[in-house]
């Protein structure tokens, strides 16, 4: 059943959807024996989508569920604007994320120099507000690396379970899912998304989850998903959510 719901073909607007780069990422894929890869560009290169090559390039690659989806940025005051773009195409899955505090990219090494003189929990609070803020929004299927607020590994003095307690009960209420995003792993520090206690709140509340590699190169996809799965069952998990046209379908661990 091995899935790969978060992957960035375009990473940073380096490349394009040509059917040969997109090649890559469905090669690797299949290389690391996924049987559902999802493509999950960001919003911000939405005029660099191309669907038609995306389904030229998947056609070579029968063996693949390929998803079409995309990650959003979350900004309080977007809503409508975030909607419309949610709406103008059939995705299969749609990814909310929160990358950015009141227009600063605190996951962004070059904006790094903003978090002097934070409060560590302060910020922590104040990124779960935003996040339970996209939940309710209901405009989301999937949240993006749950906990990305620790990307540096600053950590808050407060549990963070607590701390990201109203985000956690909204994910329940709103039927949205949380992936394990293993890239943190490669991140300074150096653990997935969510952190295991946060995953345990997850399972005990009945929140969903999917897995994801956030891979911005077709080396990443794919990459320590068999980790993912282990530390989901580690917690409990048996299965994992894949999308069709924004519709919810359970995956068993072991099939
Ligand atoms: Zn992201
Ligand atoms: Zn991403």
């Amino acid at each position: 059943m091995p899935v790969d719901y978060h992957t960035h073909p375009l990473a940073h607007g380096e490349y394009a959807h040509s059917k040969e780069h997109l090649s890559l990422f469905f090669e690797q894929a299949r290389k690391m024996g996924l049987k559902e890869i999802g493509l999950a560009d960001h919003d911000r290169f939405r005029e660099d989508f191309c669907f038609e090559t995306i389904k030229e390039a998947a056609r070579s690659f029968p063996d693949l569920q390929v998803k079409v989806g995309i990650e959003v940025d979350y900004i309080p005051g977007k809503i409508e604007k975030i909607s419309q773009l949610v709406d103008e195409y059939p995705w299969d899955f749609v990814i909310g994320s929160v990358h950015f505090i009141d227009g600063w990219g605190f996951d962004n090494p070059d904006e790094i120099r903003g978090y002097e003189g934070k409060d560590p929990d302060e910020l922590y609070s104040r990124y779960y507000d935003y996040l339970a803020e996209a939940i309710q929004s209901k405009l989301f299927d999937i949240i993006g690396h749950f906990d990305l607020i620790k990307i540096f590994n600053l950590r808050p003095k407060e549990d963070p379970v607590k701390l990201a307690q109203k985000a956690l009960d909204a994910a329940f209420d709103a039927g949205v899912c949380v992936e394990i995003n293993t890239a943190g792993r490669y991140k300074p520090v150096g653990e997935m998304y969510p952190e295991k206690r946060l995953l345990q709140a997850c399972y005990e509340r009945g929140v969903p989850i999917t897995l994801s590699s956030d891979a911005h190169h077709p080396a990443h996809v794919g990459r320590d998903i068999d980790q993912a799965k282990a530390l989901a069952r580690r917690v409990g998990y048996h299965k994992a959510v894949r999308f069709s046209a924004r519709q919810k379908d359970y995956l068993s661990f072991s099939a």
